[in-house]
């Protein structure tokens, strides 16, 4: 469920003290602690899992999950303007946590 050495599961169990934007029994949204819009949140599953490669029907019914919640997170964090969503997977995408995460970014025109 949670990995004992993951940043993201120690943010969760609250060993790690986070900005909290939105919790509930399946998922989290946090700001991001370096962020790369006016706006950076992360949401996160709470069963942690590393990668889409690594999703089994749970993962991906939390994940179906988390997007259904993001648009309302996005509005109440005002993002009705748009915002961006990414999901980095492995080395060349510059991923540095390995708990799946959703970035959320907004907040202003953003360059692709
Ligand atoms: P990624 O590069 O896609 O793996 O994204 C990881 C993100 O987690 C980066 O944007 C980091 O700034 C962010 N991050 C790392 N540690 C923390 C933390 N303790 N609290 C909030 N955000 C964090
Ligand atoms: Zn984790």
């Amino acid at each position: 469920m949670l990995d004992k050495d993951c940043i993201f599961c120690k943010i969760i169990r609250g060993e790690i003290p986070s900005s909290k934007v939105y919790e509930d029994e399946k998922m989290l949204v946090f700001k991001d602690i370096e962020p790369k819009a006016k706006v950076h949140l992360l949401a996160i599953p709470k069963n942690h899992f590393k990668l889409l490669a690594e999703m089994d029907e749970g993962g991906a019914e939390d994940l179906k999950y988390i997007l259904k919640k993001i648009p309302r997170i996005a509005k109440e964090n005002g993002l009705e303007n748009g915002y961006r969503l990414v999901i980095n997977q492995g080395d060349d995408a510059g991923q540095t946590v390995f708990h799946l995460h959703i970035h959320i970014l907004g907040g202003e025109t953003l360059g692709w």
